[in-house]
């Protein structure tokens, strides 16, 4: 019985996919084609109910099938925490109140860092903690969608109005090999992908790390920065095949949370040193 509820929603759904190829924006059609949509859905979240990927309660009916509400229900959406301007003009750290010109934070402020500047789309807080606690650490790699969908409000930022992105290039921040083995894949990575899918801005894995560190968390700036020295470089290239394609190139650097941003620091140094890339902008899931 399952079965064949599933064969007819599946006829109808290609029925409908077939009507719209046939008669592309015929505005008669849209009532029609808005209603049979309506219970192709329907019937799909029948056959197949949808869950809140955070707290797994159900998604109601019909609701929303693109951006965060297609997979987060109301209150967990309601946890994420936005950051809004203004921010360090550098590491994107809010501040609360107002400004009236660029500023850097503390930690920004007499340092120099190889990025140009480094955007995060919410504070690493409610639901999202928990989404990247089960992307990285639960090894739930479903999730990878949803954090790229958190992710790509970022492109909306003022500096990148303007900007033909799919002349960019999406790089993630790599993993050592074990510990890449040990969890299975590249959190950023993957983002990256999910991202390129959704935009069209390519993307590619140009780094490498060369050593583990351990974690980071317990460090201050300053240890970190120690730490992560020469940690990176660019990844091993046949002599026909190397870097020449990044010289003068633009990269939008993924990473799930930017903390100090010593790690984007030492990404951006050897893409620029090593490969000549002209600009590096950080887009990361979170804040730290
Ligand atoms: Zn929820
Ligand atoms: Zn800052």
């Amino acid at each position: 019985m399952l079965r064949l509820a599933e064969k007819s929603c599946r006829i109808l759904l290609i029925w409908f996919k077939i009507s719209q190829m046939a008669y592309p924006g015929r505005r008669q059609s849209a009532a029609g084609i808005s209603w049979l949509r309506k219970c192709g859905d329907l019937a799909l979240d029948g056959l197949y109910p949808r869950h809140c990927r955070c707290c797994e309660g159900p998604l109601p009916s019909l609701s929303a099938r693109e951006g965060q509400a297609a997979w987060l229900c109301g209150s967990c959406e309601q946890s994420l925490e936005p950051i809004i301007p203004p921010v360090c003009s550098v590491c994107g750290e809010p501040y609360d109140g107002a400004m009236t010109s660029d500023f850097r934070c503390w930690n920004c402020e007499g340092r120099k860092v190889a990025f140009d500047f480094a955007i995060s789309a919410y504070k690493a807080s409610g639901a999202l903690r928990e989404l990247i606690h089960g992307f990285k650490y639960g090894h739930d790699l479903s999730l990878r969608g949803v954090l790229a969908e958190i992710l790509r409000p970022t492109l909306d930022e003022e500096r990148l109005i303007g900007e033909d992105l799919t002349q960019w290039l999406l790089v993630p921040v790599p993993l050592y090999f074990v510990r890449q083995m040990g969890r299975g894949f590249n959190q950023s990575w993957e983002i990256c992908q999910r991202l390129s899918q959704m935009t069209g801005i390519p993307a590619a894995e140009v780094l490498r790390r060369t050593r583990h560190t351990g974690t980071q968390a317990s460090l201050h700036r300053r240890q970190r920065l120690e730490n992560l020295r020469g940690i990176f470089a660019m990844k091993r290239r046949l002599p026909w095949r190397n870097h020449t394609h990044l010289k003068g190139r633009q990269i939008l650097l993924v990473d799930d949370v930017l903390t100090t941003g010593a790690t984007a620091h030492e990404c951006a140094r050897v893409l620029k040193r090593d490969a000549g890339v002209e600009k590096v902008v950080v887009i990361t899931v979170a804040r730290g």
